[in-house]
């Protein structure tokens, strides 16, 4: 070995040490043996179901809830194929339907036994100023050190009970951009007019970083956490052609299985790139309860109120 190769390996070797350095230091998730836990939740709670099918589609009526409980594990089969991993939440208690209990025992489902109210808000207890519905969802992400966290939902809409409509994926502000982009572009890649009709249209990827926005508290309280959150809206339970396409069981799986490559794909490409973490938890940010109009007009006991 010349002095030049001996210069150069030394410089490599330093260049990997400090690479190691950034993405295992502060700001990024803490890594376990295949870069840390991946957290689905499903959306809504028994009782509460979230949207529903229009009508009874091969014999049932579904609902955003029990599709997800009967569909989660094949989401987190493929990410711990893929060797992550995964942990899948309900805020609900265990549903008392024994068909369901089976999906959830079946998907190994920590129930965090906390269905809310009449949709109330209540802060977290990592970011006392983030409010929300279902924030102890987010709770438990951050109380793992999640890699990332996936909120699984079907999208509805009033104006879309039949023909094509638009999919979207929504993401936290600073850390869920490239987990939503890596999930659209899969959905679109595996299931958007590939099997489920959706006009020819892609998936888009929104912004949602105001407490005062329906739920957008969990999303902000994981970001402040520097965890990547992504709400899966893809399907649109109240429109006929995808409620007929997701109640057929071998697209069921399919469709629950792209959601997994998704997470696969964002956590091999991205999972060990730096976090934004909230730098002064005394100062307000856009999303802040107390900053937007509306939730400052809401009286939620034992928030952080940062703004008057
Ligand atoms: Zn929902």
């Amino acid at each position: 070995m010349n002095k030049f190769t001996a210069l150069v390996m030394t410089l490599l070797a330093l260049l990997q040490f400090s690479c190691a350095q950034i993405s295992g230091g502060p700001g990024s998730a803490p890594t376990g043996s295949a870069g840390g836990v991946v957290v689905l939740d499903i959306g809504h709670f028994t009782g509460a179901g979230g949207a529903s099918t229009p009508g009874a589609v091969n014999g049932k009526r579904i609902s955003e809830c029990s599709w997800w409980y009967q569909y989660a594990y094949y989401t987190k089969k493929v990410i711990e194929n893929a060797g992550y991993t995964c942990v899948v939440t309900n805020r609900g208690n265990r549903p008392t339907d024994p068909t369901l209990a089976a999906y959830a025992d079946r998907a190994g489902v920590v129930q965090l036994n906390h269905p809310d109210k009449n949709a109330a808000r209540y802060p977290s207890k990592y970011h006392p100023d983030r409010v929300a519905s279902g924030m102890v969802s987010a709770d438990y992400a951050i109380s793992r050190k999640a890699a990332c966290v996936v909120f699984l939902h079907h999208n509805s809409s009033g104006g879309w009970t039949s023909g094509a409509s638009p999919s979207l994926i929504i993401c936290n502000k600073y850390n869920g951009g490239r987990l939503a982009d890596c999930l659209a572009r899969t959905m679109e890649a595996r299931i958007l007019n590939h099997g489920m009709d959706n006009g020819g249209r892609g998936c888009s990827v929104s912004v949602r970083s105001k407490d005062a926005d329906r739920s957008a508290g969990w999303m902000n309280a994981c970001d402040d956490s520097g965890i990547p959150a992504a709400v899966i809206e893809c399907a649109f339970l109240n429109n006929r052609n995808h409620a007929n396409f997701l109640a057929d069981d071998a697209n069921a799986r399919r469709y629950a299985e792209a959601v997994g490559h998704g997470v696969v794909k964002y956590m091999r490409e991205h999972g060990s790139e730096p976090r934004h973490i909230r730098e002064n938890e005394d100062k307000a940010d856009e999303g802040s309860f107390g900053y937007a109009a509306e939730s400052r007009s809401l009286n939620v006991p034992g928030a952080k109120r940062l703004l008057h």
